[in-house]
């Protein structure tokens, strides 16, 4: 029993709950055919922008699209400069580059591993050869970033706000949804996400009307009123009616699988109070998505090996920081660099992280992680 491993993310157990309703939902796609933007795709934009309050939803082909989307809506392009933080998923500057823009990469807070405010103002005042026009908070493992100061800095100096909630939505700051903050939100709905698909999905939530009407245009070849008249360089980038209807049903439980991910967090962190590692920090007034349960260690390769002898799966979110990528390392970064990215990247370590974890195997999370003991606190 001990030996049986455990599932780092168990999509099989919300498979076996919702497996009726999936299957009668993508009968019914294939009972009326409809396979590109189909109406279960209108129909999933409505729940997915009513779930966060945010007047428009944009579905589309994945995350890394939904952020390059909003990038090419707003024009930006060669010669603008797009600060990102530097510990995150390669998409978020990806995206910029894609575009033609230039990231520039901003450190990040050692306890909430999101963007620092102070690293961005810095990066902000040494970009001189570039136009600043926008930043890219990540609500990082799920936990949303400081809105309200990122909103501040930004407004100083008439940057765009596209939010990098790939692995944030659900999230909350201050009794508002994730999907709300800034100009723009980005989503991605791949299997593992917190609100994950079976393939490849993404959105842009946002309450300017302008911008989601170009966004719809941008995810059909730029696309005009008349179907043969393209108005402006755009892209293939469409949700499939197949994965909407999946969205649907997983969207009905999603508020209650958020509610389980909050006690396994919570379970978690009471466990490790007070051992070696340090158990992630949510600031007072957030509420994570938890899209990963990402804690500290000095010993983190000891941790893997214990975790490993035990049939515990452990993920390491991110062994490399974005400014030290083989291809991103020659853009601008913050004046004094991104020394908080380096650090983490060499002591973050995610647990096994689902609504479906119980609490026998959790039991086994926690006693392969007390097994590596005490060191150098942190
Ligand atoms: C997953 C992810 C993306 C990209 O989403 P895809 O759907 O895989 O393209 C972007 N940003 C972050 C922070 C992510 O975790």
């Amino acid at each position: 029993m001990a030996d049986t491993p455990i599932a780092f993310i168990d999509l099989a157990a919300q498979q076996a709950r919702l497996k009726d309703d999936i299957d009668r939902r993508i009968a019914a796609v294939l009972a009326h055919g409809r396979y590109i933007l189909g109406p279960e795709v209108a129909e999933f934009e409505t729940a997915l922008a009513d779930f966060c309050g945010a007047r428009h939803a944009v579905a589309c082909s994945n995350g890394t699209d939904a952020l390059s989307m909003a990038l090419r809506a707003w024009g930006i392009g060669p010669g603008d400069a797009v600060f990102v933080p530097s510990f995150t998923f390669i998409a978020t500057a990806e995206a910029v580059s894609l575009v033609g823009a230039t990231p520039v990469f901003v450190d990040v807070e050692r306890d909430s591993f999101n963007l620092d405010t102070a690293s961005l103002s810095s990066a902000i005042d040494s970009t001189t050869d570039l136009r600043p026009r926008a930043v890219i908070p990540v609500d990082l493992f799920g936990l949303p970033a400081g809105h309200k100061a990122i909103a501040t800095i930004a407004a100083r100096h008439d940057l765009l706000i596209l939010d990098d909630a790939a692995q944030g939505f659900g999230g909350r700051l201050d009794g508002r949804a994730v999907g709300t903050f800034g100009h723009a939100t980005s989503t991605s709905f791949f299997p593992a996400k917190p609100l994950g698909c079976y393939g490849d999905g993404g959105a842009v939530l946002t309450d300017d009307a302008d911008l989601a009407d170009r966004l719809r245009s941008i995810r059909v070849h730029g696309k005009g009123n008349n179907k043969y008249d393209n108005v402006r360089i755009g892209l293939n980038a469409r949700l499939d009616t197949m994965q909407a209807a999946i969205l649907l049903s997983k969207l009905s439980i999603f508020a209650d699988e958020l509610e389980a991910r909050q006690r396994v967090a919570a379970r978690y962190t009471d466990a490790l109070a007070h051992s070696a590692v340090t158990p992630p920090m949510v600031p007072p007034g957030a509420w994570s998505a938890w899209a990963q349960y990402t804690i500290l260690t000095d010993r983190r390769d000891d941790l893997v090996a214990a975790c490993q002898a035990r049939g515990v799966p452990t993920q390491i979110y991110y062994p490399i920081p974005m400014h030290r990528q083989t291809g991103y390392r020659h853009y601008p970064q913050a004046p004094q660099g991104c020394p908080n990215a380096d650090w983490l990247a060499e002591r973050a370590i995610s647990l096994p992280m689902h609504p479906y974890l119980s609490e026998a195997d959790q039991d086994r999370v926690i006693d392969a992680i007390r097994a590596v003991g005490a060191s150098n606190a942190l």
